[in-house]
């Protein structure tokens, strides 16, 4: 399988792994079922916290996971001589980011569009409409939309100017430190449904 081609989402009933490998697409897994596979092998501490507080609704695990957001934010503050007044909240908004993203709006969380397309003949004449799903430009696909620097500062307890000017580039680092967590999760339950399956 290629695990670029991996992608989880989640849905109301459970985590919808959709990749190349498990023969018949997608396959819906319940909650109970991610929380068991995150204790199998040998997945980082921290790793198995980003999959619980998304894909199992566990409120401790989200709780937790600020916690140790938090501690890394003070990490990176000490080394770079930052002030760490502001480690709490901005785990707040790291782990919310994390845990509720906001569906894009042009594609409803999709991630595609349906659109029609008229096909004309040599005469100019319609000949017929086209119509299929493509890719989102808004969200390039990801179903997500972005919070404003607003709402970002808003729940990180920032002023606004200062949130943009010095704190939102560390988070989006942070973010980026998450999504890499939930990226090796997904790869990480891949293949525990996977090799249950075969
Ligand atoms: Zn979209």
């Amino acid at each position: 399988m290629n695990p670029i081609r991996l992608l989880g989402k989640m849905t109301a009933k459970g985590l919808l792994i959709d990749g190349a490998g498990f023969g018949s697409g997608p396959v819906a897994i319940r909650p109970v079922d991610v929380a068991g596979a995150l204790g199998m092998g040998r997945l980082p501490l921290e790793a198995a916290l980003v999959g619980r507080a998304k894909f199992c609704d566990d409120n401790q695990a989200q709780l937790d996971l600020a916690v140790w957001v938090r501690d890394e934010f003070q990490r990176r503050c000490d080394r770079n001589g930052w002030k760490k007044d502001y480690c709490e909240g901005l785990a707040q908004l790291c782990v919310f980011e994390l845990v509720h993203p906001m569906r894009c709006s042009h594609c409803v969380g999709r991630g595609s569009v349906w659109q029609q397309k008229p096909v004309k003949r040599a005469s100019g004449k319609l000949k017929a409409v086209e119509s299929s799903w493509v890719e989102c430009d808004r969200c390039k696909g990801s179903g997500q939309a972005k919070l404003t620097v607003r709402s970002k500062a808003a729940v990180a307890g920032i002023g606004k100017s200062q949130f943009a000017d010095a704190w939102q580039e560390r988070s989006d680092d942070v973010m980026k430190l998450l999504w890499s967590l939930e990226e090796k999760v997904l790869r990480h339950l891949y293949h525990q449904f996977a090799d249950e399956a075969a």
